[in-house]
């Protein structure tokens, strides 16, 4: 496993210390480890993950949340200010997602700690929202977010999965209509999803939701702060949101194109009695009376000042320019790619997308563009690989570097065309299903981010 990080720089603490290390040290460490840190993405050679990368932004998110830090925002009556701020982020996401189109409903939300917690809530209301279903159902599009099976294995949902078309990636609407039982609760759609960048047939999910008196949740998760923006400046992009007939949630990421920092999303309601039917409270314990509107109990107030504060900063302008730089950054990348008759791109992709080649392995590709410092995404069935951009890739000579990296990427691939792929070799141990190797393998590669026994022998 893999050695424990900076084991040779800095002291190691394996009990806490007696006496406290002088804040300044500590500081002065952090800094040291967080800007080597950062010369990974800086200069933007890092698909997604960091999608905002201007420190001065980040400063300024920094110090609202300083404000704000320390407070517990379940303490209502202590924290007014968490209230307007938390209103104000879900008002202006339901807004910027058409929920004006609402006619004779109460659109509501919820502010998660991440995409999967939003995504979470979601599938918890609905299961709650349908009382007299016993083992409700919903049916995924087999690209949606793993986030969606795990909130299925979590609070007891089954995910019907969807198959989609090879080239396309275009979900088969026939086998959703024809999968519905009378336990479906909602159908899923993703705009768009993770893994290519491709957006649902929304339209037309809602048009069956709608039919069948079903849900449809939407996973605007990384699109829900760039999509409305790419309508707005001209993008080919079908309506996607609460103005499409029988979208019933959203999830959409702050904490992603949102430019806020992480550890937060917002879960959009186009009516808030669907939210109600989730929350939990317990009126009868000793310990007092107990309501928490989600899943967490105690959350920062800090985290929720800064999202607004990143709203309202850059405002719809500020998200708009960033949108363009994202958008014509991402078309120009994707020329590349349409440059070399050996590449091709999967779907009919947005800001994010992905490529293979049918004439050799893919991970051949990224094998080398791995030596000049890009960081992919690796895909599976079929291999390749995706980028998802982000400003730092809208800074100058990023696409410069992309194109002529690509392109000698290209000829290294077709040279090795009978090796096999570095990088191929870490999907190797799970693909075709789950050996008990490969269930060994991912639960000791999980233990590894958090223990110390890889490298720091407990004494
Ligand atoms: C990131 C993402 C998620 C999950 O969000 P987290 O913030 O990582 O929990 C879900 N769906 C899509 C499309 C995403 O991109």
């Amino acid at each position: 496993m893999s050695r424990f990080p900076y084991l040779d720089e800095y002291e190691v603490h394996r009990t806490m210390p007696e006496e406290g290390t002088s804040r300044q040290e500590i500081l002065t460490m952090m800094s040291d480890m967080s800007s080597r840190e950062n010369v990974v993405w800086e200069d933007g050679r890092c698909s997604g993950t960091m999608y905002c990368g201007d420190h001065e932004h980040y400063d300024f998110l920094n110090q609202a949340f300083s404000n704000f830090s320390y407070v517990n925002t379940l303490q209502r009556d202590m924290c007014p200010s968490a209230t307007k701020f938390e209103a104000e982020i879900i008002a202006m996401t339901l807004d910027m997602l058409g929920a004006s189109a609402l006619k004779d409903r109460q659109p509501g939300g919820l502010v998660t700690s991440g995409g999967s917690s939003s995504i979470a809530h979601a599938v918890l209301a609905y299961r709650e929202g349908n009382p007299s279903v016993t083992r409700a159902n919903m049916i995924k599009p087999e690209t949606a977010h793993p986030a969606f099976a795990k909130a299925g294995h979590l609070f007891g949902v089954d995910m019907k999965i969807a198959p989609v078309d090879p080239v396309t990636l275009e979900v088969d609407l026939e086998w959703v209509r024809e999968s519905i039982d009378a336990n479906t609760v909602a159908l899923i759609g993703s705009a768009p999803n993770y893994g290519y960048g491709t957006v649902d047939p929304i339209a037309e999910l809602g048009a069956i939701a709608l039919d069948r008196g079903i849900g449809l949740h939407v996973d605007g998760c990384l699109g829900g702060f760039l999509l409305p923006f790419g309508r707005e400046l001209g993008y080919d992009i079908p309506a996607f949101d609460f103005t499409v007939p029988g979208v019933t949630t959203m999830s959409a990421d702050t904490h992603k194109y949102g430019y806020a920092l992480k550890g937060t999303s917002v879960l959009a309601f186009a009516d808030h009695s669907l939210r109600n039917s989730q929350y939990f409270y317990l009126t009868d314990w000793s310990g007092g009376k107990y309501c928490s509107p989600g899943m967490d109990g105690s959350r920062s107030g800090g985290l929720l000042a800064a999202t607004w504060a990143a709203m309202v900063s850059l405002g719809r302008a500020g998200y708009r320019r960033y949108a363009k730089a994202i958008f014509e950054t991402s078309a120009a990348m994707q020329d590349a790619i349409l440059s070399h008759p050996s590449l091709r791109l999967m779907g009919t992709p947005s800001f994010l997308f992905s490529f293979t080649s049918d004439e050799y392995d893919i991970y051949l590709v990224n094998d080398f563009l791995r030596t000049k410092g890009w960081r992919m995404n690796g895909q599976q069935y079929p291999n390749a690989i995706h980028m998802a951009v982000t400003r730092p890739q809208t800074q100058p000579g990023v696409v410069e570097r992309w194109t002529s990296d690509l392109a000698d990427a290209v000829v290294y691939a077709t040279a090795h065309k009978d090796e096999p792929a570095k990088s191929g070799a870490i999907y190797g141990g799970v693909a075709g299903g789950m050996s008990a190797e490969a269930d060994e393998f991912i639960r000791a590669v999980m233990a590894d981010m958090m223990d110390h026994q890889a490298s720091v022998p407990l004494a």
